[in-house]
């Protein structure tokens, strides 16, 4: 049997170690035979390892089980930071600090891959964290309606929001990017939510609204110093963390800037798509 190893090796060009080789015994009677392959003898031994596996003669299951066992429970010792070993907190607080410390890798990924993406730039990615509700989906027994709305805003804030710009891109400028509502700027998510004339009666009348519980709560001097163009009257209305501190805003407030918004956008939202389906429907 070693002489067929030993020949099929060499007619396919490979050679078998002639020191590690080792035959293991597995007869009951062991007997004192000298093996040889090609010439030389092979040394008989009760347990060698191959491919990091022990081989015995027999029983080598559970023996190879309680290696393993110990080298998991070594590799867990030694991922513990040291304060822990003197002592082993409790399952639940245990429990904690891993999900803290997984959350804490995740949030450092999902940030610095946010802050890579153009279409991310209207909203607040410092504000993301992972386990916490993001402030557009805050909606905790609010009516379905509510829930449309906020679909609407996710899309808008995070660039999915497919404008005429958006399909400029997409097609390789194929399609036209000038808004198609009121043909005087090109439509981008700054012309729909600030500037398109034909929004314009939606527009005052709930950005009108939402702009008042901001000043009856804040400084207007404040509010005219940081919020004083299209592109940061966009990033508010996007995204009003993107304020939160230069406004000091609470909160409180937060949540019903946050309503105020979610209610301008999808009006916005509204009407466009009303005045682009008579438009095709001509
Ligand atoms: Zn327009």
């Amino acid at each position: 049997m070693l002489n067929v190893i030993d020949r099929y090796a060499k007619e396919h060009h490979y050679k078998i170690h002639p020191t590690k080789t080792e035959i293991i015994d597995c007869s009951k009677r062991k007997s004192s035979y000298s093996w040889t392959m090609g010439g030389k003898v092979v040394k008989t031994s009760d347990c060698s390892e191959h491919l990091g596996i022990k081989r015995t003669d027999g029983k080598e299951h559970n023996f190879n089980i309680k290696e393993r066992i110990q080298t998991a429970r070594r590799t867990k010792y030694a991922l513990m930071g040291s304060g822990v070993h003197e002592k082993l907190p409790k399952r639940d607080i245990w429990k904690e600090e891993i999900k803290e410390k997984v959350n804490q890798y995740w949030n450092a990924q999902l940030k610095s891959e946010a802050r890579n993406k153009t279409s991310l730039k209207n909203m607040n990615i410092e504000n993301l964290e992972i386990g916490k509700t993001a402030q557009v989906w805050n909606l905790q027994n609010q009516p379905r309606l509510e829930l449309r709305k906020a679909i609407i805003k996710a899309r808008m804030m995070t660039g999915a929001y497919i404008l005429q710009s958006d399909k400029h891109k997409f097609t390789h400028f194929v399609a036209e990017p000038l808004c198609q509502l009121c043909n005087t700027e090109n439509e981008d998510i700054i012309h729909m939510v600030t500037s398109c004339p034909v929004l314009s009666t939606i527009r005052e009348k709930y950005y009108v609204e939402m702009k008042m519980e901001i000043l009856d709560n804040i400084d207007p001097i404040k509010w005219n110093t940081f919020c004083c163009n299209k592109m940061e009257i966009t990033q508010l209305i996007l995204d009003c963390n993107n304020f939160k501190e230069t406004l000091n805003i609470s909160s409180e407030l937060m949540t019903k800037i946050e309503e105020k918004c979610r209610n301008l956008l999808f009006q916005l939202h509204a009407k466009r798509i009303e005045v682009l389906d008579a438009l095709n429907n001509k």
